[in-house]
C-alpha cells in the first residue's frame, strides 16, 4: 500500500485518534440487536437529539442508511427526484434499482443544488404510463458539486413544494456538520425540513466505521426491519458506536479547521498558472479545480502529483481534480500540497 505524506484523496481517510481509539477501547458493549448495547443506543439518542428527530438508528454506512430510507419511503416501481451528481445515483452499485425497485430522476444542476420550479417540473401527472413521484432526496453538503452547503431559502422552498404535492423528503448528510459549521445554522433547523436524515460518522467526523438515520419513531421501526433484511444488524456494536459518541462531542466544532484549510489550498491553488480554482466557491472542505490548461490528463496529473507525496481524486468531468480537507491534514500539509502542484506544472 502506498503512504502518501499528504493525503487528500478523500475525508474517508483519517484514522481513529488516540483519544478515539481509548474510548473504544472503554466501550460498554451488549447486543445492539437486542437494543442491550447501551452505548449505540447513547449514540442513537445523541443524533436524535442533534437532528430533532423522535428517534434514530446505527447502521454500518451511509449507503445503507439512503438504501433503508428509499425503502422505507417508496413502493417497487416510485420515482426519487434528486441531483443528476448525487451519491446514489453513481457511487451505490445500481443499489436503489436493487434494493427498493425504485426509478431516478435526476435533476441537472451546476454545483448540486436544485430549485423549487425543478421540483415541481419533475413531479409526475397521475396517470398509470409514468413512475409515481414519492420522494425528493437532498445532499447537503454536495460531494460532486464541490461541498456546497444548501442556502435555507431553497431548501424551504425545494420543502414547500415537495410537501404541497404530498412527496417525503430525505436528507443524505454524510457531510451534514460540514454544512452546520460552515453556514453557522443549526442541524436541528435544517433537518426540521425533513422525513429522515442521516450524517455519516467516517468522513469529516472521522470514524473508523458507522452512519446514523434519524426520522419520526414510525420510520425508525420500519427502519429497523430492513436493517435486518439487508443484514445489517450487528452485536456488541458499542466499540463502533463509541468513536461515534467521542466524534459528535470532540469533532464537530474542528470541521472549521478543514474549512480553512481547503479555503487555503483554493486560494494558493488560484495563483498558480495554468490552474483553473474559483477559490470563491469553496464553503466547507472540498476543493474543485480545472487542470485543462496544463495539458496533461488527469490521470498523468494525480500520478505527477503522487510522485511529489501528494494525492487527490477526480471530481466530475475529465478535467476537474478533487482535494478534500480533513482531520489528518495539517496547516503545513497545504503548503505541501501547494509546492506539488507548482512543481508538477512547471511553476515557481
Ligand atoms: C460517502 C457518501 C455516502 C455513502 O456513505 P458510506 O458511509 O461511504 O456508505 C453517501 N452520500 C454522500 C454524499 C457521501 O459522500
Amino acid at each position: 500500500m502506498p503512504q502518501f505524506a499528504i493525503d487528500l484523496y478523500s475525508d474517508t481517510l483519517t484514522k481513529p485518534t488516540p483519544a478515539m481509539r481509548e474510548a473504544i477501547a472503554r466501550a460498554e458493549v451488549g447486543d445492539e440487536q437486542k437494543r442491550e448495547d447501551p452505548t449505540v443506543n447513547r449514540l442513537q439518542d445523541m443524533t436524535a437529539e442533534l437532528t430533532g428527530h423522535e428517534a434514530a438508528i446505527f447502521l454500518p454506512t451511509g449507503t445503507m442508511c439512503n438504501l433503508i430510507a428509499h425503502a422505507v419511503h417508496c413502493r417497487p416501481g416510485d420515482e426519487i427526484i434528486i441531483e443528476q451528481n448525487s451519491h446514489p445515483v453513481h457511487f451505490e452499485g445500481g443499489g436503489p434499482a436493487v434494493h427498493s425497485r425504485v426509478a431516478i430522476r435526476g435533476l441537472p444542476t451546476e454545483r448540486g443544488i436544485f430549485n423549487a420550479a425543478q421540483v415541481e417540473a419533475a413531479i409526475r401527472p397521475p396517470d398509470p404510463h409514468f413512475p409515481r413521484s414519492r420522494l425528493v432526496c437532498i445532499e447537503n453538503t454536495h460531494n460532486m458539486g464541490g461541498g456546497t452547503v444548501w442556502p435555507m431559502s431553497a431548501l424551504h422552498e425545494v420543502a414547500t413544494i415537495a410537501r404541497k404535492h404530498g412527496l417525503k423528503l430525505h436528507l443524505d448528510g454524510a457531510r451534514l456538520m460540514n454544512a452546520v459549521v460552515a453556514c453557522g445554522v443549526p442541524a436541528k433547523e435544517i433537518c426540521a425540513h425533513f422525513d429522515s436524515v442521516w450524517i455519516d460518522l467516517t468522513k469529516g467526523l472521522g470514524c473508523p466505521v458507522g452512519a446514523v438515520l434519524a426520522g419520526p419513531r414510525a420510520f425508525i421501526e420500519e427502519a429497523r426491519r430492513f436493517k435486518h433484511l439487508f443484514g445489517g444488524a450487528m452485536r456488541q456494536a458499542g466499540i463502533i458506536a463509541a468513536a461515534g459518541v467521542y466524534a459528535l462531542q470532540h469533532h464537530v466544532e474542528r470541521l472549521a479547521v478543514d474549512h480553512a484549510n481547503a479555503k487555503r489550498l483554493a486560494g494558493g491553488l488560484a495563483e498558480i498558472p495554468k490552474i483553473r480554482c474559483d477559490a470563491a466557491r469553496v464553503e466547507t472542505n472540498i476543493v474543485m479545480f480545472d487542470i485543462a490548461d496544463t495539458g496533461l490528463s488527469k490521470p498523468d496529473f494525480l500520478k505527477r502529483l503522487e510522485s511529489h507525496g501528494v494525492r487527490m481524486s477526480g471530481g466530475w468531468g475529465p478535467t476537474i481534480v478533487r482535494a478534500v480537507t480533513h482531520l489528518d491534514i495539517p496547516a503545513e500539509g497545504i503548503d505541501r500540497a501547494l509546492a506539488a502542484v507548482r512543481a508538477v506544472v512547471g511553476a515557481r
